[in-house]
């Protein structure tokens, strides 16, 4: 690819936390990388870049498999990733597959943006779904790698929508709320639904995307 149509890079954010006993520790990585590469299929001038495996997983700890590197240290290695980036690329683009990691990529795009770097987050969550190791990413992975999804081992968890869990997650953690990891019910999960939620949130992560990038790219001669 040339120079002049390095357009954006866009940096998958993950985690490596336990996600229940039937889905693997990298599952966020695994659906932020699948929405940044489908995004960058779609636009001229867009490369995505090796993802970013460790996030803040705090709320995780306790939990065997479970390695964060927490939001401090996570933001300092995104706002360094921008000023580097932005040197080859007219932009990058920060795509998140852990609720987790929010308030770190907030704070790393705050900065950039600051420091006059082109820069944007785009969380790869459905809005409607459940919260951590339930139906939606049960789907998600069942589409994208059903190889490593162990549904003879899934199980309901804590079921109470994330929002009323909000304050225990926070100041105890997952343990303290689900013992088996899980907060929804994967149960009844089909790569059917995973493929619809991914081409959701590909969609989203074009219009982020374009958002950040708002002159069309130049066709490939
Ligand atoms: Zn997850």
């Amino acid at each position: 690819m040339e120079r002049a149509r390095r357009r954006a890079v866009l940096v998958p954010v993950g985690s490596l936390e336990q996600h229940g006993r039937h889905l693997p520790l990298d599952t966020d990585t695994r659906i932020a990388v699948a929405v940044a590469r489908g995004a960058a299929a779609l636009r001229q001038g867009v490369a995505v870049a090796p993802p970013v495996a460790f996030g803040s997983s705090g709320e995780h700890a306790g939990f065997a498999g479970t390695l964060s590197i927490g939001t401090g240290a996570l933001c300092s290695v995104l706002v360094e990733l921008g000023r580097d980036a932005t040197r080859d690329w007219e932009a990058m683009l920060l795509v998140n597959g852990h609720g987790g990691n929010r308030d770190a990529v907030s704070a790393a795009v705050d900065r950039l943006l600051g420091e006059g770097q082109r820069c944007a987050a785009f969380h790869a969550s459905p809005g409607s779904g459940d919260a951590h190791a339930g139906l939606t990413e049960t789907a998600l992975l069942l589409h994208l790698a059903p190889q490593a999804v162990r549904l003879d081992l899934a199980e309901a968890g804590e079921r109470r929508p994330v929002s009323e869990l909000m304050g225990r997650l926070r100041s105890e953690g997952v343990r303290s709320v689900s013992a088996n990891g899980v907060l929804g019910d994967p149960r009844g999960a089909t790569a059917g639904e995973g493929r619809r939620l991914l081409e959701e949130l590909i969609a989203g992560c074009v219009a982020s995307l374009d958002a950040l990038l708002p002159v069309p790219a130049p066709a490939h001669a």
